[in-house]
């Protein structure tokens, strides 16, 4: 009678019976492992996982870069590429584009010599709605350091039930697959800073929880310290380990729309933003944008703290979109949205046209209603809807949105309900 062989598990010795299930060696003959040892080895595979992908455990030499020199595009490049996306704005682009290049350059400094270029943080200021988003975003394609948009507003919706500062970190990490060292070269783009202004100049009247005290914390991150960064963010996993981020490599784009900021800018000017100015050198001001004086004295007046402001050295503006830059908005970016009708249609086997007077009746509207270059969307939605409902699979092969189609769809559409958010 052949001997029948007891499994063991190899690994701690458990005998089938008192296991779940023995998985057997694919090699070896007579080797298992028990479902509970499987369990463990799954559990520290994982734990080890998570620790080397956050540079625990892994060298860090001084140096170490992913940015190699030769292939940085140049501050004229950058900002041809932003040309194919974004209309106007010509003076933050030239700031983005040289702030970028730094950067790169930054990243890839000697760290034989005495010299350190210190990072040049950005903040833009301008309108809601004029690009300050879509230049982050444009950016960000053509970057290859990890690069994350957040909103300042997450930290300020309930102060201290609110996200923590630490968390605005966590997408920077996530884009770079966790992979530490990479997430401290990345750019990062704080949205709507103006919500995290002081309210008010004199702050001992109330606790400001949520303006003056996530500043602070702001900028803990800013000025390049080490912080602990829940890999999953905000506070719903409080078990989550904290990864060890330093942020002083990090480059850091603000923008606000600053509302209001215009009146402060002219009272600094001491002039106003209606009226007659006395003497020449006032009269050169440009009373239709005084956002491109801002200055950091300006940041101050509106809220911001001045250890902030401080650190954000490069200031620039963006322009307020007048008819002419909505009607290029509509019909000139690479992915204008023009365009996007015209690949919907093509899709469907339509040529899509549209009339120049169309367009420029669209830009009225927008402009009549105030919605400015995000409304443009909505604003074109509701022309095409009844279309893009009829056409697919329809006998049309060809179709020109006319002025008159415009004013025909338009009577019936509630405009006040596009959003121009
Ligand atoms: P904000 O300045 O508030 O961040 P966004 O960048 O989010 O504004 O702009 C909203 C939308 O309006 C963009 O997605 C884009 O479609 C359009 N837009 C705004 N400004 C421009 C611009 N300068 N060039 C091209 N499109 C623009």
């Amino acid at each position: 009678m052949a001997k029948r062989t007891i499994q063991k598990c190899s690994f701690c010795g458990r005998p089938a019976d008192m296991s779940e299930v023995m998985i057997p060696s694919a090699t070896e003959t007579g080797t298992y492992i028990c479902a509970e040892c499987a369990d463990q080895i799954h559990e520290l595979l994982a734990n080890y996982r998570h620790e080397t992908s956050a540079g625990i455990g892994k060298s860090r030499k001084a140096g170490e870069k992913d940015t190699n020199l030769e292939s940085i595009p140049t501050p004229k490049e950058i900002k041809e590429f932003l040309d194919r996306y974004v209309i106007g704005q010509d003076s933050a682009k030239r700031y983005l584009s040289v702030a970028v290049y730094n950067h790169y350059k930054r990243l890839g400094q000697p760290q034989d010599d005495d010299v350190d270029i210190e990072k040049s943080n950005i903040i833009m200021v301008g309108p809601t709605g004029t690009g300050k988003t879509l230049l982050a975003k444009t950016i960000a394609r053509l970057l290859d350091v990890p690069f994350t948009i957040v909103d300042a507003t997450v930290l300020t919706q309930a102060g201290y039930v609110g996200e923590d500062i630490e968390s605005l970190l966590t997408r920077l990490l996530q884009v770079a697959d966790y992979d530490v060292k990479r997430a401290e070269r990345g750019i990062v783009f704080i949205d709507e800073i103006d919500k995290i202004a002081r309210k008010g100049d004199n702050p001992s009247i109330t606790r400001d929880v949520s303006g003056e005290g996530v500043q602070q914390g702001l900028l803990k991150l800013l000025e390049g310290s080490i912080v602990n960064v829940p890999p999953q963010g905000g506070r719903k996993h409080p078990e989550q380990h904290m990864i060890p981020v330093d942020t002083k490599n990090i480059l850091f784009i603000c923008g606000g729309a600053f509302d209001g900021i215009e009146k402060k800018i002219a009272h600094r000017l001491n002039t106003h933003t209606v009226g007659y100015s006395t003497n020449n050198q006032k009269k050169r001001i440009d009373r239709e944008n005084f956002l491109e004086y801002v200055a950091p004295q300006d940041l101050k007046s509106f809220g911001l703290i001045p250890e902030i402001i401080g650190r954000l050295p490069i200031i620039t503006h963006l322009d307020p979109l007048d008819r002419d830059a909505l009607r290029k908005v509509l019909t000139e970016p690479k992915n204008a949205i023009t365009r996007q009708y015209e690949k919907l249609f093509k899709m469907d086997g339509v040529k899509l046209t549209f009339e120049p007077e169309a367009l420029d009746k669209i830009v009225d509207v927008a402009v009549e209603y105030k919605l400015g270059a995000r409304g443009l969307r909505g604003i074109v939605e509701e022309i095409m809807m009844d279309s893009m409902f009829e056409i697919p699979k329809s006998k049309t092969k060809k179709f020109n949105v006319t002025r008159d189609y415009v004013i025909e769809k338009l009577a019936k559409a509630r405009l006040d309900t596009i959003n121009d958010q």
